[in-house]
């Protein structure tokens, strides 16, 4: 096992620590350029491990490993080394009235030593995207991946080992208490994503050590399929969305709200796009490749009991609901006449199952979105611009699609985050090297009257000037 993974988190951090100060004098632009270039070739050096790690956690296909999990890294550090100097370079601020005769700058300072504590379902991605951020901005980071996601996590401890010095990066493997055991710590940057319940955890841990925190987290992200949307388009994009990683996706569709007038059409166009994507038989669909495994037995046994109850309540199948426990895979499931007080409508998902809810015109469904928790997306399917329009001003999410789902994680000059339930602060590009950084004002006396304006004080005459002045 290698050295940096028996070290007690207090060590680690304390050796990490003691370097902050080195670091902002010596850790300037080429330096970080080569900590990402490392980190690059370290990834593209162990790509077929990162292959057969993840294939082992949950069977994820080769090609969704290569598309979400490599390539969003890669082109994370690539972005970075594109405009890491444009993003340090200092930042002229105007002068203003008061203020004449002094030069002011704003300048990019490494926050320090961070913490990233990432999750499961994009092992390599959610770790290693925001740890090439924290080395844009300069910082040291320990990162703690999954304990759900073993041989990943392996790969991940590799990478990091053979890319960075230990007194720059370091993986701390464990779970929940080796997490609150760093989270003990006063890292003064915590970068957690997760589940909105873990993620209050983590910022009530943050707030006794006053540390900054980005929190991405989750929660239900719905669909809108409005009466005017190509249903075509929509139900195969859906479908890809919601069925890639078997809908282990923060950003996944987790239901859909479908305009009346066009339910049964677009239920016909969503069985179609799925027999299309990974079978038309449940066999087939069971054999697919094409599908990944659910995470852990626990998770298996939590989706398979949504469906159930779901079930019971009266919702029907319009496709899949079966699982098979040893292998751990649900058949893609649509489901029918699910009502709000089942749990499929009130918990986020997490899993290849789709509830299909109709509505009947824009303030219904806005009311019915408006009732929950601020979603990480929404994604709203419709060729009627106004309509768009309208759906998107009066809703609140961390972002928003419009004919489009997923796509957004993979635009580095969109800030990645949600608002409320679904996160605090953002990622990616220029917002993950802001989120790492602390943006400190640099002000320079050079030629200014202030004296004037010291005791002994020369009565009210000048002051008064002044304040009209400057106003
Ligand atoms: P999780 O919150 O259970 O775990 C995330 C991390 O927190 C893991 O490293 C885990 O070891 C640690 N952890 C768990 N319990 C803890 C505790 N009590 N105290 C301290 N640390 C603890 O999340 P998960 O199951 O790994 O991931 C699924 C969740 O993450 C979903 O809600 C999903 O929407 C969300 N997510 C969000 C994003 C995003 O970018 N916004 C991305 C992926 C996943």
């Amino acid at each position: 096992m290698d050295q940096s993974t028996i070290a007690t988190p207090e060590h680690v951090f304390a050796r990490l620590a003691a370097g902050n100060a080195r670091r902002r004098l010596r850790f300037g632009l080429p330096a970080r350029r080569e900590a990402l270039r490392a980190l690059s070739e370290a990834i593209r050096n162990n790509e077929d491990e990162i292959l057969a790690a993840l294939s082992a956690d949950f069977a994820k296909p080769e090609a969704e490993i290569r598309l979400t999990e490599i390539l969003p890294v890669q082109a994370e550090i690539a972005h970075a080394l594109r405009n890491l100097k444009r993003w340090m370079r200092p930042r002229r601020a105007r002068p203003t009235r008061a203020t004449l005769g002094m030069r002011a700058r704003i300048i990019s300072e490494p926050k320090g030593t961070a913490l990233i504590i990432a999750p499961w379902n994009y092992p390599v991605a959610l770790s290693l995207g925001p740890l090439a951020s924290a080395l844009a901005a300069g910082c040291a980071v320990v990162l703690k991946p999954s304990e759900l996601t073993p041989a990943s996590t392996e790969v991940i401890t590799r990478i990091v080992a053979e890319a960075l010095p230990e007194d720059l990066a370091v993986v701390c493997q464990g779970g929940v208490e080796m997490s609150q055991a760093l989270l003990d710590l006063p890292f003064d940057h915590v970068f957690f994503t997760g589940s909105p319940r873990v993620g209050r955890i983590v910022m009530e841990k943050a707030a006794r050590h006053l540390a900054s925190v980005t929190l991405e987290l989750g929660g239900k992200s719905p669909v809108i399929v409005g009466p005017g949307a190509d249903l075509k388009k929509a139900a195969r994009m859906i479908a890809w969305a919601k069925f890639s990683n078997a809908g282990q996706t923060c950003i996944a569709p987790d239901h859909v709200f479908v305009s009346k007038s066009v339910e049964a059409p677009f239920l016909a166009e969503l069985k179609a796009a799925i027999a299309k994507m990974y079978g038309r038989t449940e066999e087939a669909q069971e054999a697919s490749r094409d599908l990944a495994r659910i995470v852990s037995p626990d998770h298996f046994a939590r989706l398979m009991a949504l469906v159930a109850e779901a079930e019971a309540g009266g919702a029907r199948t319009l496709t899949g609901g079966k699982g098979q426990a040893e292998k751990r895979y649900i058949a893609p499931t649509v489901l029918m006449g699910t009502d709000p007080s089942m749990g499929v409508e009130r918990e986020e998902i997490f899993g290849p199952v789709l509830p299909v809810i109709p509505f009947g015109d824009a303030e219904d469904v806005l009311a019915r979105i408006e009732a929950g928790p601020r979603p990480l997306a929404l994604y709203i399917f419709e060729r009627d611009r106004s309509l768009v329009e309208r759906l998107r001003r009066a809703s609140s999410s961390g972002a928003v699609g419009v004919n489009v789902a997923l796509v957004h994680y993979f635009h580095q000059n969109l800030p990645f985050g949600g608002i409320g339930n679904s996160g605090v602060g953002a990622a990616h590009g220029y917002w993950g090297f802001a989120a790492f950084s602390h943006d400190k004002p640099v002000l320079e006396n050079r030629f200014t009257p202030l004296g004037l304006f010291m005791p002994p004080y020369r009565g009210a005459r000048l002051v008064k000037l002044a304040q009209r002045l400057l106003r």
